[in-house]
């Protein structure tokens, strides 16, 4: 049997004012079940976070989680998962969660979520990975994160290249069909 690959999920430890991001948490996890996949996230238990794997669980899929030592109990590290690591800081987790994925799904949240997403995609433009990265845009929250890359665009700090790496969908089950589904070229390091 092949083995499972994991999709990562990041999000925010908070639910947001608007229960519609819950529900695409929901049904992130759901959809990740249903592609049998696996999900990859950090390890908590609150938040959209835990949404997402509870759904995720429920629906049948393995679920790692990894969460730093300092945040196991701010983010109530999740009793359930099918893996839990507990490492030293944010930097090992993220490395993890990186190294365990075949991609990167971004769902609603803080600046936790920014950086994680941020950091993903500049290791792309490094040609350090080529996995792909989806972004779910529910009612247009992400619309001021593409306005940013773009005019980033415009002024001629990032290349288009880059920019084109993301996938934004508002539908949870065709981001994540569509995650699985590509194989995207490594991208070549040019510094011109
Ligand atoms: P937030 O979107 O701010 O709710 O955070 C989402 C997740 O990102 C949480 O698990 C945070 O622990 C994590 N996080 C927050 N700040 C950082 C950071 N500087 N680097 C990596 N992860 C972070």
């Amino acid at each position: 049997m092949d083995e499972t690959r994991f999709l990562c999920v990041f999000c925010g430890s908070s639910m947001g004012v608007r229960s519609i991001h819950a529900e695409m948490a929901a049904r992130v996890g759901s959809s990740i079940a249903r592609e049998g996949l696996g999900l990859v996230y950090g390890g908590g238990r609150v938040g959209l976070m835990g949404v997402v794997a509870d759904a995720a669980l429920s629906a049948g899929a393995p679920v790692i989680g990894v969460i730093p030592e300092h945040l196991s109990r701010k983010e109530i590290a999740h009793a359930g998962l099918t893996e839990l690591h507990v490492v030293e800081d944010l930097h090992q987790r993220k490395a993890m969660m990186a190294k365990r994925a075949f991609g990167f799904l971004t769902l609603a949240g803080g600046i936790g979520t920014f950086e994680e997403f941020f950091e993903i995609l500049s290791w792309a433009a490094l040609g350090l990975h080529a996995k792909p990265m989806g972004v779910l845009d529910t009612e247009g929250i992400y619309g001021p994160l593409k306005a940013l890359i773009a005019h980033s665009v415009t002024e001629g700090f990032t290349r288009q290249s880059y920019a084109d790496l993301i996938t934004y969908r508002n539908d949870p089950e065709s981001l994540v069909a569509e995650l699985a589904r590509q194989r995207p070229e490594p991208l070549k390091l040019r510094w011109s």
